[in-house]
């Protein structure tokens, strides 16, 4: 027979009551979603604690109201001798995030190598590393695992569109409003800091000094970055007091060893979190979405223990369902809905997916000598005169050879890739990168303009079948699979707060800004759902 789960509607944990002090407990039996050996209730979760997930707990607990933060990863607790991260040019086991699921390994599974993969696939041992590496028929998707989500392993790059493309990008959303009110804040909660531009003078920026330079030279519309860093903790770096990280470049992709380069682990979920209405689960992956018999809903998840094994089956029964896994939301709602869990879900979703028009370039050039080592974060970020393509120089820890630097520059695509729900339960992207083929060419011609005024330089744009994306976007557009403030049509109580939530793109910037001004729009709009 199956059992009601507990009652508990603010979610507190007990003194004694199982894993981590869990609020309510029963043994289970298998309801829609799938079995779980222990269910909980809790009035309010929230599903990743990346950029959306976060500023959600902190938005909601200043409100007075109680959440719980499911995060599939570990935390990431620093360590003042420097080793919290793996870092080049020896990773070990914990770079990579592998849950049987999200896989390294190209995909879809046909031809030849099929069955080779699908063995190699089921000899990988789990790992609950910092970065998700999916391989998708056009695309090899990188995002960030763990308490803290993308933050951990992001270039911190705070930048805000231009007028006029977040005018193309968002045309129901008022940009003077944005302007005035949401970027101001989210640069706050993100804890943002221009570039000091007297850093430009130290050896490992003078990579950043010539792009800078030629950047002024060209007349193109310039800017000082607005990062997520604590500068003088980088200087501290420089001064050897703190173990180098952002100063040789080790700080995305691997996550930062000194702290200079900051994570909402350590800033607006830290600040939640003290509030005490905040509860963060490490290590649950949700693995499903359904409804529950008291019309509110129901998260499966795996608790898994730090190799990634899989210590029991928890389900989470809740009155309203925060959904913030960035990537993964879309995949999990169109898991959902195809499989009549949430069958009132909105056609588009998994729509709208774009890679934000990124293009990356190797730009050679004589002023750089042999193999200089090139810190972080970017410094400048030049655009076109109509803001809809910008570029800027990523330092790279990467061996590029003598005289190399990154730059990475975004464009406005203009024709979108959707997530599918093939026969098997799979979800596959359909997308490549031909369709961001115009953004692409807006890009270059940036780059070229930039680089025409660096001595001697060489473009050499990097245009693989399948790049590697760190910018994913969309599957969960606003105003469409959504209303205008993050409610998902069809299902009551259900709410998208991140990335999937961006058309595809940012408008010609890194995206993690405008998720959070997006985000904190919505919540000033949905927090008296919660309140009232
Ligand atoms: C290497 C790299 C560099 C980047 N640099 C920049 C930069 O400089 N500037 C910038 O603006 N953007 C950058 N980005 C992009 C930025 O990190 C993301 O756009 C942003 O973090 C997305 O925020 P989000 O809230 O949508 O999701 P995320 O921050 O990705 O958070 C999602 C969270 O959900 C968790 N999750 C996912 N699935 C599940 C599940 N099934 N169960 C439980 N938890 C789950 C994840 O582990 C994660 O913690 C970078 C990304 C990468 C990978």
């Amino acid at each position: 027979m199956n059992r009601k789960p507990e009652e508990d509607p603010c979610g507190e944990p007990r003194a004694g009551s199982g894993t981590g002090g869990a609020p309510s407990v029963a043994a289970r039996s298998s309801p829609a979603g799938g079995r779980a050996d222990r269910e909980e209730r809790h009035g309010v979760v929230i599903v990743g604690s990346g950029v959306g997930g976060s500023l959600a707990a902190l938005r909601l607990a200043r409100a007075g109201v109680r959440s719980v933060v499911l995060e599939r990863g570990r935390r990431w607790p620093l360590d003042p001798a420097g080793t919290t991260f793996p870092a080049f040019p020896s990773p070990d086991r914990r770079l990579v995030w592998l849950d049987g699921e999200s896989s390294p390994l190209p995909s879809p599974r046909s031809g030849p190598w099929a069955r080779l993969f699908e063995a190699v696939e089921a000899a990988l041992p789990r790992s609950t590393g910092l970065l998700d590496v999916r391989t998708e028929e056009g695309a090899v998707i990188v995002c960030g695992a763990g308490v803290g989500g993308g933050t951990l392993v992001y270039g911190g790059v705070l930048a805000q569109p231009r007028p006029a493309a977040f005018e193309r990008v968002f045309p129901a959303l008022d940009h003077e409003e944005f302007d005035r009110i949401h970027y101001p804040r989210a640069r706050r909660r993100l804890g943002g800091a221009p570039f000091p531009r007297d850093l430009l003078d130290e050896p490992p920026y003078r990579a950043h000094r010539l792009f800078d330079r030629a950047v002024r030279a060209s007349g193109l519309p310039a800017e000082t970055i607005v990062s997520a860093f604590d500068f003088g903790a980088l200087r501290e770096e420089l001064g050897g007091v703190r173990p180098a990280a952002a100063v040789v470049g080790q700080y995305h992709f691997t996550g930062c060893n000194s702290g200079a380069r900051t994570s909402v682990d350590r800033t607006c979920l830290a600040e939640a979190e003290a509030t005490g209405r905040a509860w963060v689960r490490p290590l649950h992956r949700v693995t499903g979405l359904a409804r529950d018999r008291r019309r509110g809903y129901r998260v499966l998840t795996e608790h898994l223990a730090e190799d990634g094994t899989v210590r029991e089956r928890v389900a989470f029964h809740c009155d309203r369902l925060l959904l913030a896994a960035g990537v993964h939301t879309p995949r999990l709602l169109l898991s959902a809905r195809d499989s009549g869990a949430l069958p009132h879900l909105h056609p588009s979703i998994g729509e709208d997916w774009g890679a934000n028009g990124d293009h990356v370039a190797v730009v050679r050039t004589p002023g750089l000598s042999a193999d200089p080592v090139q810190g972080g974060p970017s410094a400048t970020l030049v655009h076109d005169t109509a803001g809809t393509a910008g570029v800027m120089h990523a330092p790279l820890t990467l061996p590029l050879g003598a005289g190399r630097m990154v730059w990475l520059g975004m464009g406005i695509p203009d024709r979108f890739g959707r997530w599918v729900r093939s026969a098997d339960g799979r979800i596959g992207l359909e997308w490549d990168a031909e369709r961001e083929a115009a953004a692409r060419a807006q890009v270059e011609d940036v780059l070229h303009r930039v680089a025409g005024h660096l001595p001697g330089a060489t473009v050499i744009p990097l245009t693989p079948s399948r790049p590697v994306v760190a910018h994913a976007l969309g599957g969960v557009r606003l105003g469409r699979a959504t209303d205008a403030h993050g409610r998902l049509h069809g299902h009551p109580g259900l709410y998208c707060l991140d990335g999937a939530l961006l058309p595809g793109t940012a408008g010609a910037v890194n995206p993690a800004l405008t998720i959070a001004a997006v985000v904190e729009h919505c919540l000033d709009h949905v927090l008296t759902d919660f309140t009232g």
